[in-house]
């Protein structure tokens, strides 16, 4: 390129090709280092295991909390209150290194910490976040059920007034750390409206059986609640809320996380292509020389590119109080759509050693299929937009 066209200062990062990097605040760019190194040191040099064995290795919830990453976004009772960009770039690290381990700090802190701090008691507030904010304790979210997904208004689980308590039945399913958690926040069916609940999961009549055989999310405990008559004081319930919109508010919060951390999970694929192009030799040159290697590389980085930025946008305005639950839909939709786009093309470009673990590609690929269910499927969120926009609802 000649210097006409290519400043003096312009560079060109494979990785952060627009350079969003100079959109970033130094303690922006301090925190995504700081997780960026951590990811390296303890997430890369065991997950292809973990992720084979099909297990989460707990014992990093208390460097997770050291870090000050659960329950970043969240202000006080021991939280780090970051802001929005800051959370979303811990995200992208964290999904960098593998699915699992973003969705174990979305989960403790935008599904378990953010209900209890915005629409918990204060006494709730004391007995949890401090504790989930150090990891010393793990939380999990409980509002799928086996007959109700996407639809969770139709939920089974009750809670029945008896007396001065509360007594839950029914159950969950697809629980992320249920077979790990000490307290699981739980929605069910009231006279009043779909309520959430501080469960401690070491109540009698509360139990948890694990989902195996998974191909997706291996390094991330999924497991079902069993709820029989659980028996819970009326200090249970989360008092600031009633109505599916608790729970929404929630998952709205937890996929903010997925737009930036799709991102992280797309650029490692994208890194692993360009490596192996570059390296890989066949008919005599690198496959990254010829036509057709060099255009998917390129649709990978522009989609990267495009969906990066899109997230910091929406950070931005998450941060200025001006995002709405469906401009995270846009961006859970592009983003993950993108991210699984380039992880399929980038498993390609690495012919056969594209379906090992050798490589972070096809992990990354199948752990995404997961990041495209859960949190709003895309048709959801394709719905959500759609509603926005003609005012007409369409999903019955
Ligand atoms: C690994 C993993 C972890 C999870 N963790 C949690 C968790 O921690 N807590 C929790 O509560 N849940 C969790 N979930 C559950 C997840 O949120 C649900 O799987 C998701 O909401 C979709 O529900 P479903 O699987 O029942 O699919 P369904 O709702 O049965 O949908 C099946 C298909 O039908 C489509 N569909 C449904 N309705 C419509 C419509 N109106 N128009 C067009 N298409 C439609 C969907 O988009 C999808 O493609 C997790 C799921 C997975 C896979």
């Amino acid at each position: 390129m000649s210097t006409a066209t290519r400043g003096p200062s312009a560079r060109l990062d494979p990785s952060d090709f627009l350079d969003v990097d100079s959109l970033l605040s130094d303690e922006e760019r301090l925190i995504r280092g700081t997780v960026r190194d951590w990811v390296r040191s303890r997430v890369l040099p065991g997950i292809d295991d973990w992720f084979e064995r099909g297990v989460f290795p707990r014992e990093v919830a208390t460097e997770l909390g050291e870090l000050g990453l659960l329950g970043m976004h969240l202000e006080g009772y021991g939280c780090a209150g970051a802001s929005a960009v800051s959370y979303g770039l811990a995200c992208q690290e964290l999904e960098a290194g593998d699915s699992g381990f973003r969705s174990f700090v979305s989960v403790q802190g935008s599904l378990v910490m953010f209900p209890i701090r915005r629409y918990g008691s204060e006494e709730q507030r004391r007995e949890w976040l401090p504790r989930l904010a150090r990891g010393e304790a793990i939380g999990c979210f409980g509002l799928t059920e086996p007959d109700f997904g996407s639809d969770p208004g139709g939920m089974r689980t009750t809670a029945r007034r008896r007396g001065s308590d509360w007594v839950l039945n029914g159950s969950k399913l697809w629980i992320t750390n249920g077979g790990i958690a000490d307290v699981a926040v739980v929605w069910a069916r009231t006279e009043e409206g779909v309520r959430g609940f501080v469960v401690p999961t070491d109540a009698r009549g509360f139990s948890t059986r694990d989902v195996h055989r998974k191909l997706s999310l291996r390094a991330s405990v999924t497991s079902e609640l069993i709820l029989e008559d659980v028996v819970l004081p009326e200090s249970a319930a989360l008092p600031g809320v009633t109505g599916l919109k608790g729970p929404l508010s929630c998952l709205n919060e937890a996929r903010y996380g997925i737009v930036w951390g799709a991102m992280g999970a797309a650029r490692a694929c994208y890194e692993s292509a360009l490596e192996y192009a570059r390296t890989r030799v066949q008919f005599g040159r690198p496959i990254g020389s010829f036509q057709l290697t060099q255009r998917k590389l390129v649709d990978m980085l522009v989609e990267l590119s495009k969906g990066t930025l899109l997230a910091l946008h929406l950070g931005r305005m998450k941060d200025e109080g001006r995002i709405a639950p469906q401009h995270v839909s846009l961006g859970k939709l592009n983003n993950v759509r993108a991210a699984l786009e380039i992880a399929r093309e980038a498993r390609g470009v690495l012919g056969a050693n594209g379906i090992t673990l050798e490589y972070p590609v096809i992990r990354h690929m199948n752990n995404l299929e997961s990041v495209l269910t859960y949190e709003g499927t895309n048709e959801i969120h394709t719905l959500a937009i759609g509603e926005a926009i003609t005012g007409l609802p369409a999903y019955r």
